[in-house]
């Protein structure tokens, strides 16, 4: 038996003085003074300890073009832990001429060449359903614990598919209780915009914002929430950047449509403007959606604070810019699509949102933590601290300072867009199932011990 004492234990419900009691890989007791006999003991005093954050919206070794994201589920993994999180789900990219139980064996096999650290599930990014088998295979896959399909919307000639892919997926989804999730931003009419500005010699990564209206972003969402209700399944909008999007996903809940929307960490910091820094630092900043106007900073943390955003994850999708963004040095669009963040992820939304007074420290938990848990089937195994549940837990040091910088994060990508922003507020040890695989801010985890994670279903099932 482990006890972590007399940290403050912070849950949705509120926060409190309290040990907690770790026996195995679970949670036994959290309480005051309880007569628990203990072989160990974690000081806890002046920190936090939280649920270990998950984060839903990752791409570890995603291909993309001819290149793939620098992280593998090894080196992912780590940067996750040091940042706090300690489950992930991954999406599993549905490769031309696979089925989906194929692309699940190729995403398999890369847990066993990158063996994670931390706990994982995968989604499963459907991209084809022409091979007969996919569907019934699709039909199967809630049963192994794969409980969230995913669509791309935009990327055409490549991830996006059409309104009849999506409607099937949905369809799929709603009578299996999985959750449907939609990159949402109108593919067409992008590539138009794209391939217009290319032939007028708008090659430069300032024109990656322009050719992405809010209106390609805000008019997919609405299509997607509409043909979500026909099929009768439960949405989730992931990435939302703007409040076109926002307002299409509230226009949406007004009306009674099961739908929940997340936003990532990197649009309450970066802008439009971003994009035109000189000498090709803009390709650091392509990601989709892109980066937009400075207000929607505070149009964003606004819907966190109605609810409409109930999830920040990262969208970790590492490419390093020195030798794989410079791929569209000259063609913005032939830079690889995503930025880090796994690791960026707790620090921020804890210095953005609790220490700059936007939210509290509950709703932070809830946001990184509880929400993610209980839309993708995690919960209450993980997401909370409470007797039974899986001892992912993290003792958190409010008063530790840092400035951000690519030298002290652990990603293999070669920048951050959080650099030289300064936190307050650090993970000091982070447990896994009950084994530290952080302790005082240095590595003691080895790689392997995270697993894959069965899901079951949404919390948005009918
Ligand atoms: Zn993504």
């Amino acid at each position: 038996m482990l006890a972590i004492r007399g940290g403050k234990v912070v849950g949705p419900a509120g926060s409190f003085d309290a040990d907690v009691f770790v026996e195995g890989e679970r949670i036994a007791a959290v309480g005051v003074d309880l007569p628990i006999t203990v072989e160990r003991e974690i000081d806890a005093a002046g920190c936090y300890v939280l649920p270990g954050c998950i984060d839903p919206h990752t791409h570890m070794d995603m291909p993309f073009g001819d290149t793939h994201t620098c992280d593998d589920f090894t080196s992912g993994s780590i940067a996750a832990a040091f940042g706090g999180t300690t489950c992930h789900v991954d999406f599993c990219m549905q490769q031309p001429g696979d089925t989906p139980k194929q692309s699940l064996e190729r995403w398999f096999q890369k847990l066993e060449d990158g063996p994670p650290l931390i706990d994982v599930g995968f989604h499963l990014a459907v991209t084809d359903l022409s091979d007969p088998s996919s569907l019934a295979e699709l039909r199967d896959l809630p049963g192994q614990g794969v409980t969230s399909f995913k669509l791309f919307m935009a990327y055409r000639g490549s991830f996006m598919v059409e309104d009849d892919v999506m409607f099937q997926t949905m369809e799929v989804a709603a009578e299996h209780g999985a959750l449907t999730m939609v990159h949402a931003e109108n593919g067409h009419v992008i590539d138009v915009l794209v391939k217009r500005a290319l032939a007028e010699g708008k090659t430069g990564t300032e024109y990656h914002g322009a050719t992405r209206p809010p209106v390609t972003e805000s008019e997919a969402t609405a299509r997607a929430i509409a043909i979500a209700g026909l099929a009768g399944a439960p949405l989730y909008v992931v990435h939302v950047s703007c409040h076109e999007a926002l307002k299409a996903v509230e226009d949406g809940l007004a009306a009674g449509a099961r739908v929940r929307a997340e936003t990532c960490t990197h649009y309450f910091v970066t802008e439009e403007a971003d994009l035109a820094r000189p000498d090709f630092e803009g390709g650091k900043y392509i990601f989709t959606p892109p980066p937009r106007d400075p207000a929607e900073h505070e149009a964003l943390w606004e819907g966190v604070g109605r609810g409409s955003l109930c999830v920040v994850s990262s969208d970790h999708a590492p490419f390093r810019w020195a030798d794989q963004k410079s791929l569209g040095r000259d063609d913005f669009s032939a830079i690889p699509n995503g930025a880090p963040g796994i690791e960026e992820r707790l620090l921020a939304v804890h210095q953005l949102g609790v220490v700059e007074g936007r939210i509290t420290l509950e709703r932070m938990v809830e946001l990184l933590a509880a929400e993610p848990a209980r839309l993708f089937g995690l919960y209450p195994r993980k997401g909370v601290i409470a007797p039974g549940s899986d001892a992912d837990l993290v003792v958190f040091d409010p008063e530790a300072e840092r400035v951000l910088g690519v030298d002290n994060l652990h990603s293999k990508v070669d920048y951050t867009l959080f650099e030289g922003f300064g936190v307050k507020g650090l993970p000091r040890d982070v447990l896994v199932r009950g084994t530290e695989v952080i302790s005082d801010g240095r590595l003691v985890g080895k790689p392997g011990h995270g697993r894959f994670v069965e899901r079951g279903p949404t919390s948005l099932a009918a």
